[in-house]
């Protein structure tokens, strides 16, 4: 089945005698005793499950377990690695999964954070107890891109876990799991909601192994499950993914291509450009480029506020992946630890009309 007709398909389990074409949401917490039946819904429920049967399908891995954010997610992975464990994550990791680590496993893991488009950085960083890898890419805000197969190599060579937050790329673009991943996350909230009005995360696993028992145990027994409301909301938003996808990255493409252009930008981060640092391995993995670009203004932080503030369809608010086009100055976002550029605006493109877009962000920069 195609990634299209999988999208559509693929997260419809019916199993009502009155056939309905779509899945109804089972809202019901608790399910009748018989041999074969769910039992309660933290432990499962028919709409998490055909979520979860389709992310896995969508990822190419053995199985997927839904979360109630992406946070959840990743926090789960972290929590199923024993005390004491060493993990190597990228500086510029998502900044909420960062903080996470340097504050709820402070004094439990042990964490190195390194550029993970430097190799030699990234084997230097491997200690006898480093049990996970993490990787993000295209990174969030500076679109940094990972080669998954050559940390993937170095990950195996080291018996360590590869998990690879995938948000930003989306199955559509990148399957991590084929590229040598153990474990693929993702934000569900970003690109899969699509329409900025559902909070979930997901984690997919290449293989049904003794790790991926602790991430199921901490997912049904730490209880940060997502409704079965969400469940079903995901799926019918994934049905369009493959569509909105590409009409995000084609937008986003352009978008970067005026930027590079206009004399009052300073730098433009999009790993479609081929004068991205990261645009040949991107090619090499990726299918698609994503719909995220940043960009660096001349003027420093005032300016981008300025501008941000001059235009009428990007919307200044945090957050990515929705239909509508979101901007803002990402460092006023992640607060006075951060290592993002002042004057640096990160765009989510939106499905807006192309040209409406452009002329917008034409007149705000001018
Ligand atoms: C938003 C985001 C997260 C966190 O997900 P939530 O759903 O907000 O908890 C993790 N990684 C990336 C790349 C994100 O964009």
């Amino acid at each position: 089945m195609k990634l299209e007709t999988l999208a559509i398909h693929g997260g419809n389990i019916v199993t009502d005698s009155e056939k309905p074409v779509v899945q109804p949401i089972t809202l019901s917490t608790t399910f009748i005793h018989q041999p074969e039946s769910m039992i309660y819904t933290r432990a499962n429920n028919p709409n998490r499950h055909a979520l979860e049967k389709l992310l896995a399908r969508l990822e190419k891995g053995a199985d997927a377990a839904a979360f109630s954010s992406g946070n959840a997610a990743g926090v789960s992975v972290f929590q199923a690695l024993e005390p004491g464990t060493h993990l190597i994550a990228p500086d510029d990791m998502y900044h909420g999964l960062k903080h996470a680590i340097l504050t709820i496993f402070k004094g439990v893991l042990e964490a190195t954070f390194v550029d993970m488009t430097d190799m030699e950085k990234v084997e230097n960083a491997f200690q006898s107890n480093t049990k996970l890898v993490w990787i993000e890419t295209p990174s969030n805000p500076l679109l940094k891109i990972t080669d998954i197969r050559a940390v993937a190599k170095l990950a195996t060579e080291k018996g360590a876990i590869l998990a690879c937050d995938n948000t930003f790329a989306t199955p559509v673009f990148q399957n991590p799991i084929s590229l040598g991943a153990d474990i693929v996350m993702h934000s569900s909230t970003k690109y899969f909601g699509g329409h900025s009005d559902i909070l979930g995360g997901a984690l997919v696993t290449k293989q049904e192994d003794e790790f991926w028992e602790k991430v199921k145990n901490i997912q049904t027994g730490g209880g940060a499950v997502p409704s079965p409301m969400d469940c079903y909301y995901l799926c019918r938003s994934i049905k369009t993914l493959p569509y909105r996808m590409k009409g995000h990255a084609e937008h986003a493409m352009a978008l970067a291509n005026y930027l590079s252009s206009h004399s009052g930008v300073e730098r433009v981060f999009y790993p479609g450009l081929k004068g991205h640092p990261g645009h040949e391995i991107a090619e090499s993995q990726m299918t698609g480029f994503g719909g995220v670009v940043s960009f660096q203004v001349q003027g420093g932080a005032d300016r981008a506020d300025q501008i941000i503030s001059k235009l009428k369809y990007f919307i200044n608010a945090t957050s990515l992946g929705g239909v509508e086009s979101l901007i803002e100055r990402r460092a006023a976002s992640e607060g006075p630890d951060t290592l993002t550029p002042q004057n640096l605006i990160r765009v989510s493109v939106g499905l807006e009309h192309l040209d409406d877009l452009l002329e917008d962000m034409d007149q705000a920069l001018s």
